[in-house]
Parts: structure tokens; C-alpha cells; sequence
């Protein structure tokens, strides 16, 4: 396995941008740069061993900061929408920065993915990685505490990318990590996912508003559109979803162990992820919004030209008493991991 670490650019305020390589023997490599804690480029060869970049990223730091889709990005302090950017805690009323519709999306209007972390390589036996860390100011985007946070990406020969959240906190504060990778497994600007098969361990999803804002209610998906308890092509029924999948999904089990949530096969190139997590529930997001937005060769994504599953506790969460909480207070660690397994599948498999 092998770490490589460049130069990438400067950051808007004229600080030096790092990238981080990580790459195992088996073709698969992935880069992150200390800009937004960000995982750019992941290459992974497909059925035949031909390697392509199968998710969204830009050459330069001013596209991501232009076209700001949170490509790749660390998300926070809160991913996801909160309502009105506003809630209560311990008997205190918070308003945070709205920048959706009149609601807080990812963190606001300067969230995690537009801040520049300090960012470390590591090689360890079985492993190579970065760890990336921040401190969000007390009061930043109107959220209470100093929030010390940790991103650790790494990489290892059984093709597992693992990504670690933690957090620690000085005021009672809401916490809710996440990163925002566009995948195409059959290769990043090669057309619509639509194809891709997937699966999610996810029996319920929270119904939105037009707006995405969740109603409250926790819906079973059992014989409608929503419904991917069993592989089922993006898009089948994506016709029948208003713009396309941007809901939150709702793991089977209450407990907060690590388990396969997500799996995804593009059985063209015969690449597959699944996706592991100790969150309770996973965005499902499919590009409603990424048509039109340019790559860096000057080539249009098309709507629907990726998804992104974002591990998550639920959004606006802070609202609903009867949500999991993601409120961490002094003392308290928050920790989170996520992984994403890579391998091909043959042409036969389902
Ligand atoms: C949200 C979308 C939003 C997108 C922005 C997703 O996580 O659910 O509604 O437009 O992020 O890139």
C-alpha cells in the first residue's frame, strides 16, 4: 500500500491545500484533500481490471468552491436540513444559518466542507490513511460549544475505504457527521445511475416535504416506489418519486452496530460497494439537482449521473423528541464509522 501527499491548490483565503493518495495493491486508490476533509477521486478497477474514477470530483479548489454540490465533502456540524434552522436545547432557543428554502442544510452557510482542516498521513500495518482535524468555534454558524473533530479515511487490501468520525464538545451541542460522495460505479460521467442496483437494510424512510424537510412521520417503504429491502434498479421506479430519491432511509435494527446498510452494483463494469455504518439511518440522494453542473473537462453531468448515501442520524432530528438524538454534551465522545467494501461482481449475479 502506498501514501502520497501534494500540493493541491490554494484554499479561498490563499492557504496551502494538501491531497493525500491512498492506494492498496489491488488498483484501488483513493485521494482526499484538507479542503472540506474531502474524498475526491476513488479509482477501482472494474470486472476486467480496467481502473475508472467512479466518483464525482473537480481538478481545481476553485470548482468545488464555485460549484459547491458538496462533492465528496465532510459534512457538518449538522448534515442534512434542520427546520427554520432553529430548535431548542436544555431550555435554550438556537438559530442557526438558513441556506435552503429557509431552512439549515449541511452545516450552514460556511459548513465543514468549506473549511480547511489540518490533515495528517498515516501508514500503519494493514492500512494507510489521513487523519483530518478542526475546531468549530463556538457560536460558528450559531451552533453552542467548541467542537473539536476528527476524520480519519483510510484504506486498506481488502479493498475496505473506512471512514471515522469523532467529535468532542465543550457545551451541549447537536452533532451529525457525514460525507457526501457522488458515485457512479460504472465510471464518473459515464451517464445515469439509473442501472445501478440497489439494496438497502432499511425497512421505513421519513417522508418529506417539497422541500425535504422531514414531516415526522416514519413510513414503512413496503409496496411502494421507496421500497429497496430487495436489489432493485435505481431507476424502476424513480419516475414515481417526485424529482428523484432525496429521503432518509431508516435502518431495520435500533442498535448502533456496524452493519451493511447499503449495497450497489453497476453490472456493466461489475463494480459493487456496500456500505457499513454505526448511524441509524442513510440518505439516499440520486443527483436530483446535478444536472448541468460541469466537470472539469467541461462535460455536463446528467441528472440522476450519480447518488450519494449519506450515513446520518436523522434530519432535523433536533425537532422531534421522538428521533434519535444526536445531541453530544461535555464528557461525551461521538463517534461514528462508516465503511465502504469494494469488489466485482460476475454477470450472473442478481
Ligand atoms: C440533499 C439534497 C441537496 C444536496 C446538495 C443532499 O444531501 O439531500 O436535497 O440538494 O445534498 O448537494
Amino acid at each position: 500500500m502506498t501514501l502520497k501527499k501534494e500540493p493541491f491548490g490554494k484554499s479561498p483565503q490563499g492557504k496551502g491545500i494538501d491531497r493525500y493518495t491512498l492506494a492498496n495493491s489491488r488498483g484501488l486508490s483513493a485521494s482526499v484533500m484538507s479542503l472540506g476533509a474531502t474524498l475526491m477521486t476513488v479509482v477501482m478497477p472494474d470486472r476486467s481490471g480496467s481502473p475508472s474514477p467512479v466518483t464525482i470530483a473537480f481538478d481545481t479548489p476553485e470548482e468545488y468552491e464555485k460549484k459547491h454540490i458538496y462533492a465528496g465533502s465532510t459534512v457538518g456540524r449538522f448534515a442534512n436540513r434542520i427546520g427554520h434552522g432553529s430548535f431548542s436545547l436544555d431550555g435554550k432557543k438556537y438559530t442557526l444559518a438558513c441556506n435552503d428554502h429557509g431552512n439549515h442544510l449541511h452545516g450552514g452557510i460556511v459548513g465543514f466542507d468549506r473549511v480547511l482542516w489540518k490533515a495528517e498521513g498515516f501508514e500503519e500495518p494493514g492500512r494507510v490513511g489521513v487523519r483530518m482535524s478542526s475546531t468549530s468555534r463556538d457560536g460558528e454558524e450559531g451552533y453552542p460549544g467548541t467542537l473539536r473533530v476528527t476524520v480519519t479515511f483510510s484504506l486498506t487490501e481488502e479493498n475496505e475505504l473506512g471512514i471515522e468520525y469523532d467529535a468532542v464538545t465543550d457545551a451541549p451541542t447537536p452533532v451529525n457527521l457525514t460525507n457526501h460522495a457522488y458515485w457512479n460505479l460504472a465510471g464518473a460521467g459515464s451517464g445515469t445511475v439509473e442501472a445501478h442496483v440497489l439494496q438497502l437494510a432499511c425497512p421505513r424512510y421519513l417522508p418529506g416535504t417539497d422541500v425535504g424537510m422531514p414531516t415526522g412521520e416514519v413510513r414503512s417503504v413496503a409496496g411502494t416506489a421507496m421500497d429497496f429491502t430487495a436489489p432493485k434498479p435505481i431507476g424502476r421506479d424513480i419516475a414515481q418519486v417526485q424529482g428523484g430519491y432525496d429521503h432518509c432511509y431508516i435502518r431495520g435494527e435500533t442498535g448502533r452496530a456496524l452493519e451493511c446498510i447499503a449495497t450497489a452494483s453497476d453490472h456493466g463494469s461489475g463494480r459493487r460497494m456496500e456500505v457499513w455504518t454505526t448511524m441509524p439511518a442513510i440518505h439516499l440522494y440520486t443527483g436530483n439537482f446535478l444536472g448541468g453542473t460541469l466537470s472539469s473537462s467541461g462535460r455536463p453531468y446528467p441528472k440522476h449521473g450519480a447518488f450519494c448515501l449519506e450515513t446520518e442520524f436523522y434530519p432535523d432530528c433536533v425537532n422531534h423528541p421522538d428521533f434519535p438524538s444526536c445531541i453530544l454534551r461535555p464528557g461525551q465522545s461521538y463517534h461514528h464509522v462508516t465503511r465502504h467494501v469494494f469488489s466485482v461482481v460476475s454477470p450472473e449475479s442478481p
